[in-house]
């Protein structure tokens, strides 16, 4: 059979917009599909955070100071205890962007390196031959349905998911929505700050609430954010709770932004037989903040190179582009599981006094752990040593030992579990029997 396409991508936002970019570069027809016009995509919020040193690790353009897309760089992130103490230091640059001009610049990115894409394009369904895999995409535009055939489909369509959730049940890759329960609900406020010595010079963040203080565009203003389970509400109640415990600059309210990002634990398995899953819909987001832009870069450029692989192979089947899987979840899925686990246990076990306490005697939230440096064994023996002084002495609960430390066991056995992710197909049913358990003895964070 000749295709129209290659490759044909749902959704041209970051995620979208790099697979797009990374494939067309190694030469192979991409088209990318986009139910938004070019205005407006990347418009769901203002500003993204990207760590300096990502821009360089994935080959993205960096923003400088005088670009459409540049918003502000700092550098150094605080974390602090419930009562604004203990703070935390880590070191990062930080580069803050417009989402929607950024966006505009990875979409040209994309078409430079010779991708096509098709805006206002709505994907309805895959179109699927004889055998019952996909050899197409059809989608609706003003001009009325359109279909187009290819030999991978890749789904970038965000939360909604709109590709893997149009796939039959048995296809490979988990085809149930992201619901309500799986994301954060996250409620931004852009604040101006009255007194010049408050204006920012980096950025701070209070876990326990799940709240941030972060620079805007202006440098008189900051973003104040939070997140939250279950709904705005929760959100709102959660800021107004974090107000009254830590002390505010004064400041003067000029809008609000509101949206949602998976917190949920990624799809074990991204692919069917011409398929990939990536991005939110994929639910790669960073277990720590939610942040999801470059955690989906990651299993991106491991994407491309096993497509690559198999296109040339001329075999796109889920066997032969299983390894995505395997090194995706061997790698940072294992990372990340570890990292999800300990903070829903730990959040969900853990009171304001709790949390005080951890941070006071840097159990958990420890300037190398929320560094991401790798903890060993005498840091481990040291933070159950104050974890007993801490039960011994009534400084913490025992129903938040008896999370952290489960937080942790769990934790832990998931990071092997994904270590060991399985080779080929064929052990996948017991690997995700052993995966479902540990997780539903974890939980959601909005359990
Ligand atoms: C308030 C907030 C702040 C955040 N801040 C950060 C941050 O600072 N840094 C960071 O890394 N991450 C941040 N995140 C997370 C980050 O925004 C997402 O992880 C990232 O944008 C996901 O990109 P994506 O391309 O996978 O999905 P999306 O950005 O959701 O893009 C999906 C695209 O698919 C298109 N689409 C949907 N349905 C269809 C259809 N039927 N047909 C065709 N196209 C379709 C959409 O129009 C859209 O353009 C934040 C999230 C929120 C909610």
């Amino acid at each position: 059979m000749d295709y129209d396409f290659d490759i044909v991508i749902i959704g041209a936002a970051t995620s979208g917009s790099y697979f797009a970019h990374l494939m067309a570069k190694k030469g192979y027809k991409v088209k990318v599909i986009e139910k938004l016009g070019r205005s407006k995509v990347g418009t769901r919020f203002d500003i993204v955070h990207m760590l300096k040193d990502d821009f360089g690790k994935f080959g993205l353009p960096m923003p400088k100071e005088g670009d459409k897309d540049y918003a502000f760089v700092f550098t150094g992130v605080q974390t602090l205890s419930p009562y604004n103490n203990y703070p935390k230091k880590t070191n990062e640059t930080v580069v803050g962007m417009h989402l929607h001009e950024y966006t505009v610049r990875l979409n040209d990115m994309a078409i430079e390196s010779g991708a096509e894409i098709e805006y206002n394009a709505e994907f309805t369904d895959f179109i699927y031959n004889d055998s019952g895999k996909i050899c197409g995409v059809a989608y609706t535009t003003a001009e009325g349905a359109k279909s187009v055939t290819c030999r991978l489909a890749v789904d970038c369509s965000g939360v909604s998911a709109v590709g893997r959730t149009k796939l039959p049940a048995g296809y490979g890759v988990d085809n149930s929505p992201i619901t309500d329960k799986d994301v954060f609900f996250v409620v931004l406020r852009y604040v101006l700050y009255s007194n010049p010595n408050d204006y920012l010079k980096g950025s701070k963040g209070w876990p326990s609430y799940k709240s941030w203080e972060a620079p805007q565009a202006d440098p008189r203003g900051a973003i104040l954010g939070i997140g939250a389970s279950l709904s705005f509400e929760q959100a709102e109640a959660g800021f107004e709770d974090f107000q009254k415990s830590v002390p505010l600059p004064e400041y003067t309210l000029t809008r609000i932004e509101k949206g949602v990002t998976p917190y949920i634990q990624s799809l074990y398995s991204f692919v069917g037989d011409g398929f990939i899953a990536s991005g939110d819909a994929a639910c790669l987001t960073k277990p720590n903040n939610g942040e999801g832009i470059t955690s989906a870069m990651v299993q991106m450029v491991i994407a491309a190179e096993v497509a690559d692989k198999a296109l040339k192979a001329n075999d796109v089947s889920a066997k032969n582009l299983w390894d995505i899987n395997v090194r995706y979840n061997r790698g940072q899925g294992a990372d990340f599981a570890l990292v999800r686990t300990t903070l829903i246990k730990t959040v969900k076990g853990a009171s304001k006094e709790d949390f005080e306490y951890f941070f006071k005697k840097d159990i958990i939230f420890s300037e190398k752990m929320i560094g991401g440096l790798k903890i060993g064994l005498a840091d481990m023996v040291l933070m159950g040593v104050r974890l007993i002084a801490g039960a011994v002495t009534g400084k913490i609960s025992s129903k938040a030992i008896i999370s952290l430390v489960s937080g942790l066991v769990l934790g832990v056995r998931l990071l092997n579990l994904y270590k060991k992710f399985p080779q080929n197909p064929d052990g996948f049913a017991s690997w995700k029997t052993k995966a479902d358990k540990l997780w539903n003895k974890v939980g959601k964070m909005s359990d």
